[in-house]
Formats: C-alpha cells, structure tokens, sequence
C-alpha cells in the first residue's frame, strides 16, 4: 500500500500519519521531518533547508526529490509506505511519478484532508513538538498530560520558528500557490478523495480508513 496524505500545513497530516503507519504497518516518509532530523543531527543538508523552514519558504525541488530518492530506495520502503508533505509542486509530483516507475511501482491512494483557514492558523500557532521523538501536540486541543513534557518519551516540548505568525502566513501562500496545483493532478487519476478535517481526530482518522477501502 502505498499513500499519500496531502493537506495545507496544519491540517493534520502528521497527526493522522502517527496512527496510519501503525495500524497498517506503512513506512511514514515525512519531508519535513526529515528535514528537522537532519539540522538535529547538524548536517549541513538540515542547515541549509533550515534557512527556508524557518521563513515557511519551501526548500528546493532538487534537494527535496533527492532526499526522498534516497529515502524510496531503502527496503522498508519497498511495499508499504505513507508519504506526509511531497509533493508539495507539480514539479515534485512528475518526480516522484519517474522515481516509482523506476521501481516498477505507483501511489494506490491520495487523501486530501480539507481544513478551513481559521482552523489552520489555531492549529499551527497552538502546535506544540517534541524535540526528541517529533510527537505532535496542541496546547488547546491535543495537551500533553504534564505542560511541556511529551506523553510517549518524556522529552521536551517546543513551538516550531516556522510556526510563528509570519512564517505561517507564508506557507499558506505557497501551499495556495504551489501545492493546491497537486490535488488536480492527482484527481484526474482517480485515487484522490477529499476527507473533512474540520472533525475531531478520531472522526478525520475514522474518515480516512473509509475513503482508502473505497480506492485500494
Ligand atoms: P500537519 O502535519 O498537517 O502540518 P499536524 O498533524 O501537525 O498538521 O496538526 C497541526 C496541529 O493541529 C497540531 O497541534 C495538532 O495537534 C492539531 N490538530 C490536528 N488535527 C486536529 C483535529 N482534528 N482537531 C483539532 N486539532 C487538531
Ligand atoms: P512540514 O513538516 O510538512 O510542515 O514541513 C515543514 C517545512 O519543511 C515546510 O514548510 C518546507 O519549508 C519544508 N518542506 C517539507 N517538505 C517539503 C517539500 N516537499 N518541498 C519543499 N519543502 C518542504
């Protein structure tokens, strides 16, 4: 099974991805976590991309499709995988359609979960992440138990730069910009279906189960 979970920032992805990648046993693929990953570990690949995170400006199509390149090639990614955040341009999309073809392979599923614009600004300047296991968290909506600290592996909790204000407001531009283009490349196929994430977790997540047996 092979899926991607598309989206405006904020609308959810990673928060369905945790329990996606468990319940089906998919491999999660996340490009902005990659990302963060790699400037944790001070790769001068995460330093650079980290220059663009933070004004909420997208990091190059080469460097992106190169990480994910890398990423498709490694075994566990061979039958099952969830990719959460690329595409994110029509450019990346032709890219990943040549990268799976190589590998006698294809997408059975896109999921767009659909959120409203008031939604997303309360859900990314509310979004708090740990530092040690990514785990995603909202200070309204989603507390972790004890302030600050994450439920799963105790580590410390943080606001990311690219979700302050400014930086938001950004990234909405470009993913109107950049990113929407996608969903109608994608729906002309047939395998994207539109999920309301203006639910509570479980009803988005319920949704989403529903719409990938309609189209795998
Ligand atoms: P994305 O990966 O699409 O950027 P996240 O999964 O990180 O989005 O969610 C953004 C913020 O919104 C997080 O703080 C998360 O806890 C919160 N959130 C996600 N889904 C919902 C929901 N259905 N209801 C309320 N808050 C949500
Ligand atoms: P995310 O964790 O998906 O919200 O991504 C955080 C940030 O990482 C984005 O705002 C971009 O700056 C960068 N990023 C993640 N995925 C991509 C991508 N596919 N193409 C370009 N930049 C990306």
């Amino acid at each position: 099974m092979k899926i991607l979970l598309m989206g405006p920032p904020g609308a959810g992805k990673g928060s369905q991805s945790e329990k996606l990648v468990k319940d089906y046993e998919l491999t999660n693929i996340s490009t902005g976590e990659m990302f963060r990953e790699a400037y944790r570990n001070n790769s001068p690949l995460g330093i650079e991309a980290m220059r663009y995170i933070n004004k909420g400006e997208l990091v190059s199509d080469e460097i992106t499709n190169e990480i994910v390149r890398k990423r498709l090639l490694r075994s566990d990614a061979e039958r099952c995988f969830l990719l959460d955040g690329y595409p994110r341009t029509v450019a990346q999309a032709e890219a990943l359609d040549k990268m799976l073809e190589k590998m006698q392979s294809k997408l059975n599923a896109v999921i767009n979960i659909v959120v409203d614009k008031q939604a997303i600004l309360e859900r990314m300047v509310g979004r708090r992440v740990c530092k040690s296991c990514g785990s995603t968290y909202h200070l309204s909506f989603k507390p972790p138990r004890v302030d600050g600290v994450c439920d799963s592996c105790g580590g410390e909790l943080y606001q990311r730069e690219d979700d302050q204000l400014d930086s938001v407001k950004n990234r909405l531009e470009i993913y109107e910009t950049k990113t929407k283009p996608i969903i109608d490349y994608y729906s002309k196929r047939g395998i994207l279906r539109n999920v309301d994430g203006m639910q509570s977790f479980d009803a988005v997540y319920k949704d989403i189960k529903q719409a990938l047996g309609e189209v795998i």
